[in-house]
């Protein structure tokens, strides 16, 4: 069972306009990105197609840089109903655009988000910001632990307009790690590509830290990751399709498995690790 822990279905209309002025000029398949984006079933389709069983898909809230509101989490709770177990949403609470954020953490997860994404480069804060204060980032933690839903973290750069990549920086995790151990916590792009030291440590010094390799081109995983086996055990294959610059999904898959990798390495990443994480 291969599941893609990084895919971007989002409701297209939410995006500002240079956001997705980005994505057009970008992507040359955007009419296969509308298309899949609004229809489930075609998306399960292409699914079928390329051999990939399960795709975690990944929605947050992010009004300032991208426009994205709390309206995609209805929107991906919904676009899930398709087929729920080969689906699974991802959503979020922006600890800065709630107003309730015990209310609001309580229904996402009646609405069966089964991921929660943070990410600091577009959501404009760091990771550990409940240290500064930021109550509402530790509440979401402390709900996420309590309802033994995962989060993923975006590290590493991001070139859409207005995003700021000091907040890109994986360290910041490493209070969120030590301060909620019963979090599982996705290391999404192993901080590609400045800081892979920072994001191979934290997944090594924690043992609820994990590493999703989407959006590191699949080609130059192990020159990033030179030491990717000892901690395949805690690593998931995603491909952050249709991020500007990522192969589609087939081609990301496929490069992969052209890695000279243990067979048991490979079917870690590709199945296991997120069968641990979302069983079956
Ligand atoms: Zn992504």
């Amino acid at each position: 069972m291969i599941t893609d822990c990084h895919i971007h279905i989002q409701p297209l209309d939410e995006f500002k306009p240079e956001a997705l002025a980005l994505m057009k000029k970008t992507r040359k398949d955007f009419a296969q990105i509308e298309e899949y984006c609004r229809s489930p079933k075609a998306f399960l389709n292409y699914l079928d197609r390329i051999g990939v069983d399960r795709a975690v898909l990944i929605n947050y809230v992010a009004p300032e840089v991208i426009g994205f509101t709390s309206a995609v989490n209805e929107f991906i709770a919904n676009y899930v109903k398709a087929d729920p177990k080969r689906l699974l949403p991802c959503g979020s609470v922006h600890p800065r655009h709630t107003r309730n954020v015990l209310a609001d953490m309580e229904h996402i997860v009646r609405l069966g988000i089964r991921l929660i994404k943070i990410h600091p480069p577009h959501q404009l804060l760091y990771p550990n910001d409940y240290v500064n204060g930021v109550k509402e980032l530790e509440i979401i933690y402390r709900a996420a632990e309590a309802n033994g839903i995962p989060i993923m973290v975006h590290t590493g750069t991001s070139i859409f307009p207005g995003a700021r990549n000091k907040y890109g920086d994986p360290m910041y995790v490493d209070d969120v790690a030590v301060d909620f151990p019963k979090l599982k916590i996705l290391l999404a792009h192993g901080g590609r590509p400045l800081w892979m030291d920072t994001a191979f440590f934290l997944v090594r010094r924690h043992p609820n830290v994990y590493l999703d390799i989407s959006g590191i081109p699949p080609k130059s995983l192990l020159t990033y990751f030179p030491r990717l086996e000892e901690i395949a055990h805690k690593t998931l294959f995603g491909t952050d399709w249709p991020g500007p610059g990522v192969p589609e999904v087939e081609k990301g898959l496929a490069q992969f498995r052209a890695l000279t990798l243990s067979d048991a390495t490979r079917e870690q990443i590709l199945s296991k690790t997120a069968l641990e994480i979302w069983p079956a």
